[in-house]
């Protein structure tokens, strides 16, 4: 049986927070409380910045890069040898598919691999300034560094938070979502256990509202990577500014998927119900919002719909299931609000949207054809397994209804012909963009959104940049 880890994560060790109350962690598979962590609360938010900040004055500032590289290494391995723990930790938690979370996992590691390389390879310029002499930059550490990161894709988006902050010498206080806590604390004990001084990853759950901001207002935090809603990125950002903070925010999508005539119409139908409903529809990237030429637009829907019946929505637990439960009660009811509100407005529910099984958070996939463009179902994150179709006629129009969205993260656009790609891709307001295919996330390459989805990004070398300061040093002849 799985043991869960249930305190926060300071100073190299499980540490009690018995003051502050328990979160209840409930499997979303079947409505039952599994365990229960304790809080930190205020006061560890306080002991937990100071100790990282001495320990990134004591070590981990100075530390030479080749040993940093084979710490990062050394978590990477850490995180292999546990990786069924690790997987089946994630799933019982929020009811993520065996088979993904294993893949989510994996892809941690490879994260911290990616920096572990990344640590020699990341450095400053020499400039040959007007009056001569000597000048050169340096990337130098921030200091203590706050991360916090939401329920979705918890042990991801953890890793490519920590791995750059880490690989640039920074300490970092991880907060994870009150949802999601246990494989950050996790990834806490095996950085430890892989060498990482005491104190330079701290891990916190509790509430955002308490720990969340107590940890973005400490004045030793210089920095705040922060992945979650446009309306909380929207507060830190704020809290933030109060003290001059450096922050990163990846924030909520609306993407457009968008299928052109001469597609391959067989592959795009295929592939598309992946890029909207995986993850039970609880993803960013997610391409909510399908735009389909106008000459093809009943055989893809017809296609669609097909391809969409046969994802296997089933028990976590086995190999074969494609959708898992939502990750809440309270997750499902309130995407089913959004489809309810779709049917009062007299839109079309061609497909799903109903609960299935007595028990566990379970949504089949609903498909929402030709709601209108003021709908809230076209506007808004629903954050669920809810795909929305309309037909368009040409490329003005289409573009202008693509960028018609506060937000701007991602897309896919379906075409065999590679000069409207290109020409399509250029007008579209997204910070990552895929052609022919559902492809976001690629650990060597720049994340992160335009618009309402974000500042700064996530991944490659860029993530880097974002965690250090550039200093500029010139000296005379
Ligand atoms: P959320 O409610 O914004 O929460 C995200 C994190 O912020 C959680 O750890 C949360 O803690 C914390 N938090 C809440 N209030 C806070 C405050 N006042 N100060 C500091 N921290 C606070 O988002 P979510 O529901 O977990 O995740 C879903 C959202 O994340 C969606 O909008 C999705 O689009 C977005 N997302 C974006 C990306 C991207 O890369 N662009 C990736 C994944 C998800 P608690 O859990 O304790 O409230």
């Amino acid at each position: 049986m799985t043991k869960f880890p249930i305190q926060p994560f300071i100073n190299g060790e499980y540490r009690s927070a018995t003051k502050e109350r328990r979160i209840s962690l409930v499997n979303p598979a079947n409505d039952e409380v599994f365990t229960e962590v304790e809080s930190a609360g205020p006061a560890e938010v306080n002991v937990a910045i100071d100790a990282a900040h001495n320990a990134w004055e004591q070590s981990w500032r100075d530390i030479s890069p080749g040993k940093r590289t084979e710490i990062l290494f050394a978590i990477a391995r850490g995180i292999r040898t546990r990786i069924e723990e690790l997987a089946a930790t994630e799933m019982t938690n929020i009811g993520k598919p065996i088979s993904d979370a294993r893949d989510e996992i994996g892809l941690g590691a490879r994260i911290f691999e990616y920096y572990a390389g990344a640590v020699t390879k990341f450095g400053g310029e020499t400039i040959p300034v007007w009056r001569g002499g000597f000048d050169f930059t340096l990337r130098q550490p921030m200091g203590v560094v706050a991360a916090i990161v939401p329920w979705n894709f918890p042990f991801p988006i953890a890793s490519w938070k920590v791995a750059p902050a880490l690989a640039a010498g920074n300490a970092v206080v991880l907060k994870p979502a009150s949802l999601s806590p246990l494989t950050a604390l996790l990834l806490g004990e095996i950085a430890a256990e892989a060498g990482l001084p005491p104190g330079v990853l701290q891990v916190l759950p509790g509430s955002g509202s308490k720990v969340g901001d107590a940890i973005v207002t400490h004045p030793l935090i210089r920095k705040v990577s922060f992945t979650g809603s446009t309306e909380i990125g929207s507060r830190i950002m704020e809290l933030a500014s109060r003290g001059i903070k450096r922050v990163s925010l990846e924030l909520g999508g609306k993407s457009p998927n968008i299928v052109f005539a001469d597609a391959d119409l067989e592959k795009a139908a295929a592939q598309s119900p992946g890029s909207v409903f995986a993850n039970t529809g609880q993803d960013c990237c997610a391409r909510t919002r399908i735009f389909v030429e106008k000459k093809i637009f009943n055989e893809f829907v017809e296609r669609f719909t097909s391809a969409t019946r046969e994802l296997v929505v089933d028990d976590p637990r086995k190999d074969s299931t494609q959708l898992g439960p939502m990750v809440s009660q309270g997750q499902r009811a309130s995407v089913e609000e959004y489809i309810q509100s779709a049917r009062t407005s007299g839109r079309k529910v061609s497909y799903g949207g109903e609960r299935i099984f007595d028990r566990g958070a379970y949504l089949q996939p609903a498909i929402i054809c030709e709601p209108e463009l003021h709908d809230k179902v076209w506007r808004e994150e629903i954050f669920g397994p809810v795909a929305c179709i309309r037909p368009f006629e040409n490329e003005e129009q289409l573009i202008h209804e693509v960028n018609d969205s506060p937000y701007g993260l991602s897309g896919s656009v379906w075409t065999k012909d590679l000069s409207r790609a290109l020409r399509i891709c250029r007008k579209v307001e997204s910070g990552v963009l895929s052609v022919n295919c559902n492809n976001s996330v690629h650990v060597e390459a720049p994340f992160g959104g335009f618009k309402m989805s974000g500042i700064g990004r996530d991944l490659g070398m860029h993530a880097l940049e974002g965690y250090t300061e550039l200093k500029n040093i010139y000296i005379a002849d």
